[in-house]
C-alpha cells in the first residue's frame, strides 16, 4: 500500500499533553507547511502555569505509579510494549510528522520512526541490567554507590527530526526510571503529542510524559527555570543552549546535557574509495536538505583528486527527487520555513561576495514550498561564511589540501566540534586523525550513524555537553550517592 496521503486531510491534535490527555488550548502561532507553504494549523503557547501543571503531573505520576521504583523489568517491559505500539501506529505518526516538517512520509517509516523504536527497546535494557556499584572498602565498612533517578526531567528538542529527537530524551530518561516534560519545537510540535498518547495507550503511567507546545523564549524559559525540573535536557542550537545554561545559572544551578550545534568536516585522501565517498558526502549534505546537526558540510579533499570527487558528487546530489513531504517517492526535503530559507540563501551570496563560487545551485528551487538547490562552493577560505555559519541547508563548500598537517588546520573550526568523517584507505593514518579531529564523533570510510544505537553522540567545544545515544545517554538520566556504613 503507498504511503502517500492527501495532507489536508490528516486531523492534528492541537493542545498540550498532560496528565494522560490531551488538553485543548488556542493556537497562538501561525504554522505553515514547507512543502507548499500553506498555513494549516497554529501552535499553542503555554505560560508558566501551564508548565506548572504538567511538573505536577510529572511530580504525581512518579508518586502513584513509584516509576523509578518498581521492579527494573517492569520499566522494561512497559517500554518495549511503547516501542512496537509506535511500530503499529508508524502510519499515523508519520502522516501527523509529514504534514508539518520536513521529514518525507517514507523516510519517516523506514527510518525515523523504525529507528526510534528500536532506541527506545535499546534504552529499556538498561533498566534491569545497570545498577548500582559496592566500592572497595576496609573490613570494618561498607561503600555502595547508589544509582538513582532525577525525578522530572525538562526536555526540549528542535524542529529537524522531531521524532527521533524526542525519543533521544524519553528513551533514557524514562528507562532510568524518571517522568519527563517535554517541549518539542514550536514548529513541528504534534508527533510528539501522539508519542505520549500512544505511551498512555501502551500502559506507561498518565502523566509519566507530559509535553507542552509553545516557543523557547516563554515555554521553554519556564520549563528549565522551573524549581520542581530536577535536569534539562537539550537538543538545539549553541545560541538557545547559552541561554538556557544562563537562565539555568539564574534561576538554580541543575544539571544539563545540552547538544548544539555543528559545522562538520569530511576530510578525503586520494587513496580512499571514491564513489563511495562522493555517495557518503551527497547523501549528507542532501538528506533533510543538509538540515542535520552533524552534516557533513565541508568538504576537504587531497587535491590531486579533487576535480573527479567533485564531478561524482555533482552527478549524485543533481539525481536527487525533490517533492512534497506526503509523497512516498520524495528523496529531497523542503527547507522549514520562507525565513530559514532566506537565511541559507543570505549566507550563499554572502560566501559568493566574499570570493565563493558556486558550481551548482546557490538558489531556491522552482516549486510552491520552501525547497532549495544542493549547492556546492569552492574558492572558499578559512573567514568564507560558508565556512565559518552553520548554514543548516544543502551547502557544501569543498577545500583542497596537498598534506596531512593542512588537511587538520582547514577541517578545525573555532566554535563547532561535533562530528567529522575521514575517507581513506591508510590504517595508520586513520588512528592518527582520530586522534587529533576535535570532534565527539569521527566516521571513517562512511558518514552516518549505525543502528546499534550503542555509540554515543556529542559534541566537543560548543557543540554540546554530555552525550545522548548509547550508556552514556542512559547514566546521564541517573546520579549517584555514596553510602558509608561502618559495620
Ligand atoms: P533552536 O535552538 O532554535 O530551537 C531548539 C529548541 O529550543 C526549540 O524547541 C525552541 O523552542 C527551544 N528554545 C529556543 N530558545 C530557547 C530558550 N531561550 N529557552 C528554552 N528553550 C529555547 O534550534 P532549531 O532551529 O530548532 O534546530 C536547529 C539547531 O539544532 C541546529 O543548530 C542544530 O545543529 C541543532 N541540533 C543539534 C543536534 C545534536 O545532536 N547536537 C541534533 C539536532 C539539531
Amino acid at each position: 500500500m503507498s504511503l502517500s496521503f492527501n495532507p489536508d486531510t490528516i486531523p492534528l491534535p492541537v493542545g498540550h499533553f498532560i496528565d494522560g490527555e490531551l488538553v485543548s488550548a488556542e493556537g497562538a502561532m501561525e504554522m505553515r507547511r514547507p512543502s507548499d507553504g500553506k498555513s494549516y494549523a497554529a501552535c499553542p503557547v503555554a505560560g508558566v502555569d501551564l508548565v506548572d501543571r504538567a511538573v505536577e503531573s510529572a511530580k504525581a505520576a512518579l508518586k502513584a505509579s513509584n516509576w523509578g521504583g518498581v521492579r527494573p523489568r517492569e520499566r522494561t517491559k512497559a517500554l518495549h510494549a511503547w516501542a512496537d505500539l509506535m511500530e503499529a501506529e508508524a502510519q499515523t505518526l508519520a502522516r501527523i510528522e509529514a504534514l508539518s516538517s520536513t521529514r518525507p512520509v517514507g523516510q519517516l517509516v523506514a527510518g525515523d520512526i523504525a529507528v526510534t523504536a528500536e532506541q527506545i527497546r535499546f534504552f529499556a535494557e538498561f533498566a534491569d541490567k545497570e545498577g548500582s556499584e559496592l566500592a572497595p572498602t576496609d573490613d570494618a565498612s561498607l561503600g555502595m554507590i547508589m544509582s538513582e533517578p532525577y525525578g522530572v526531567v525538562g526536555a526540549i528538542t528542535p524542529w529537524n527530526f522531531p521524532i527521533s529527537m524526542a525519543g533521544w530524551k524519553l528513551g533514557p530518561a524514562l528507562a532510568a526510571g524518571n517522568a519527563v516534560v517535554l517541549k518539542p519545537s514550536e514548529m513541528t510540535p504534534f508527533s510528539a503529542l501522539y508519542m505520549a498518547e500512544l505511551a498512555v495507550r501502551a500502559g506507561l503511567p498518565s502523566g509519566l510524559i507530559n509535553v507542552v507546545l509553545g516557543d523557547g523564549p516563554k515555554t521553554g524559559t519556564a520549563l528549565t527555570s522551573h524549581p520542581e525540573i530536577a535536569k534539562v535536557s537539550f537538543t538545539g542550537s549553541t545560541r538557545a543552549g547559552s541561554a538556557i545554561m544562563e537562565n539555568v545559572a539564574r534561576t538554580g544551578v541543575k544539571p544539563m546535557t545540552l547538544e548544539l550545534g555543528g559545522k562538520s568536516p569530511q576530510i578525503v585522501f586520494a587513496d580512499a574509495d571514491l564513489d563511495k565517498a562522493a555517495t557518503a558526502i551527497a547523501g549528507s549534505v542532501t538528506f533533510n536538505a543538509g538540515q542535520a546537526c552533524v552534516a557533513g558540510t565541508r568538504l576537504i579533499v587531497e587535491k590531486s583528486v579533487a576535480d573527479r570527487l567533485t564531478a561524482s558528487i555533482l552527478e549524485k546530489i543533481k539525481a536527487m527527487r525533490p517533492g512534497p513531504t506526503w509523497e512516498e517517492a520524495t528523496q529531497y526535503s523542503p527547507i522549514i520555513s520562507e525565513r530559514q530559507r532566506a537565511r541559507v540563501d543570505g549566507i550563499v551570496r554572502a560566501a559568493v561576495a566574499a570570493g565563493g563560487e558556486c558550481l551548482t545551485g546557490g538558489t531556491f528551487m522552482e516549486s510552491r514550498g520552501y525547497f532549495y538547490q544542493p549547492t556546492l562552493i569552492t574558492n572558499v577560505r578559512q573567514h568564507n561564511p560558508a565556512i565559518v555559519e552553520e548554514i543548516f541547508g544543502p551547502v557544501l563548500t569543498v577545500q583542497t589540501f596537498e598534506t596531512e598537517e593542512e588537511a587538520l588546520a582547514l577541517s578545525s573550526h573555532p566554535a563547532y566540534g561535533l562530528a567529522s568523517g575521514l575517507f581513506t584507505a591508510d590504517l595508520s593514518r586513520t588512528i592518527r586523525f582520530a586522534r587529533r579531529l576535535e570532534a565527539g564523533t569521527v566516521w571513517v570510510n562512511r558518514y552516518s550513524r549505525s543502528r546499534d544505537h550503542i555509540l554515543p553522540t556529542g559534541g566537543y567545544k560548543r557543540s554540546g555537553i554530555g552525550k545522548d545515544l548509547g550508556r552514556e545517554a542512559y547514566l546521564a538520566n541517573r546520579r549517584t550517592k555514596s553510602v558509608l556504613i561502618t559495620l
